[in-house]
């Protein structure tokens, strides 16, 4: 039996990461559910779920659930940054699901990561922002990480064996390993005219034509800046080159990406569109258990087409790509940067393709300094969300 401890729970990773628990109860059980304000989904959780723990990151909502939870169901409630820590590295834990949205994912996700669980890999933004550290933290502790990520789960799975069991270290070429292919479906606008993307509403935004997700991450899809988050989570996971990693536009999103080997070879990983597969496959690793997704049918299938990425159409995704270039700051300022303009976006207070505009201005501020720290990851992250608060303001 794995005890699970969910962080993010209220949110699509995580209602999708319980639904695969409850597939499988002789397999997991929940130790803990971590979410910020949603108390009436976390009263639901804990009625169904039945965890140990209950942890709600706002202190308001902590109070609100006490007043709320029947005691008869024995949940202890709690708040506070160093309870969360406690938590992911409670000995009694053997993996966390890494879910939150942003950066707030950063501390408790590295927390699990320095207390040596395994680690399911969701909360892309926290390996954007620390990099190295969190890359050097899985060396130290030995904690396995895998990426939940659809992209980086089927890279992970065409990878061999010997490179699965060294992430963050992997020597792609000596592998055999020519390319990184990563699909991405271009999103709700991929096709849309240029001159309208301008008066794009987030409700048009958030319609992703083939995942449900998150509202940030939808968003994010939209303008492919979660393709450039992406590229650079798996330039830290496969430790890939820039000229070992290309984007591909796969409309469909049935393959999730590839692996492109020297001799012609290429080893793609495919499914139906649905979180539960690689979150499944994370829980399980290396076993396979049941996640409850559709079988793929290629008879309904149809077409699979590919394309390049168009860099007009996706200027964030540019961006992005030149962050992972430019290291470590730029990826921790243009992450904050993001999602500061795209809150700003889904609050209707800038346009669809201002988001670019306020990514821009803050990655051409980036100035070279060191970042050895977590504290000095969280310093740049906060300053760069200030610059794009002010760039908002003037828009
Ligand atoms: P959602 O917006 O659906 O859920 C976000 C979760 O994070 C909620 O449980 C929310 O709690 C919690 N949360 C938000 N802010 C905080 C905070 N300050 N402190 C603690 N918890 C917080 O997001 P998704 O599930 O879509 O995405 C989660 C992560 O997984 C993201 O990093 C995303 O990039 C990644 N991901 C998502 C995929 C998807 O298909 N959805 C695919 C691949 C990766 P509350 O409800 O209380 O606000």
């Amino acid at each position: 039996m794995q005890r699970m401890v969910i962080l993010g729970a209220t949110g699509s990773i995580g209602s999708s990461t319980l639904s695969v628990i409850e597939s499988n109860p002789d397999a997991y059980s929940v130790y803990a559910l971590v979410a910020n304000t949603s108390v009436d989904k976390m009263l639901e959780l804990c009625e169904t779920h039945r965890p140990q723990i209950a942890h709600m990151v706002d202190g308001q909502a902590a109070k609100s659930l006490k007043q709320r939870l029947p005691t008869s169901l024995n949940v202890e409630i709690t708040t506070g940054e160093d309870q969360l820590v406690d938590i992911v590295s409670a000995s009694g834990v053997d993996s966390v699901m890494a879910a939150i949205v942003g950066a707030a994912g950063l501390v408790p996700t590295l927390a699990a990561v320095k207390a040596g669980k395994r680690v399911l890999l969701a909360n892309k933004e926290s390996l954007v922002m620390s990099g190295r550290l969190f890359i050097d933290e899985i060396r130290r502790s030995g904690a396995r990480v895998l990426p939940v990520d659809s992209e980086h789960n089927a890279i992970y799975q065409a990878l061999p064996e010997s490179l699965q069991n060294n992430i963050g270290y992997c020597e792609l070429e000596k592998a055999g390993v020519s390319h990184i292919l990563l699909t991405g479906s271009g999103g709700p606008f991929l096709t849309s005219e240029l001159a309208s993307l301008a008066s794009m509403t987030p409700a048009q935004a958030c319609k992703h034509p083939n995942w449900s997700m998150g509202r940030k991450i939808s968003v994010d899809s939209a303008t492919m800046m979660n393709k450039g988050l992406e590229y650079i989570e798996a330039r830290w996971l496969f430790n890939a080159a820039d000229e070992q990693l290309k984007v591909v536009i796969h409309p469909q999103s049935v393959i999730h990406s590839m692996v492109q080997y020297l001799d012609g070879s290429v080893i793609a990983q495919l499914g139906n569109p649905d979180m539960r597969t690689p979150i499944a496959h994370c829980m399980a690793y290396p076993q396979r258990i049941q996640s409850g997704v559709e079988p793929l049918d290629f008879f309904k299938v149809g077409q699979l087409s590919f394309l390049e990425p168009d860099f007009n159409r996706f200027p964030c995704l540019a961006l992005a790509m030149e962050a992972c270039k430019q290291g470590q700051e730029a990826t921790t300022v243009v992450n904050a940067a993001n999602e500061i303009s795209v809150q700003a976006f889904l609050e209707n207070k800038i346009k669809f393709t201002d988001i670019a505009k306020v990514n821009e201005a803050c990655l051409s501020q980036v100035a070279p300094q060191s970042l050895n720290s977590i504290e000095d990851i969280i310093r740049l992250d906060l300053q760069s969300r200030t610059y794009a608060a002010e760039w908002v303001n003037k828009i």
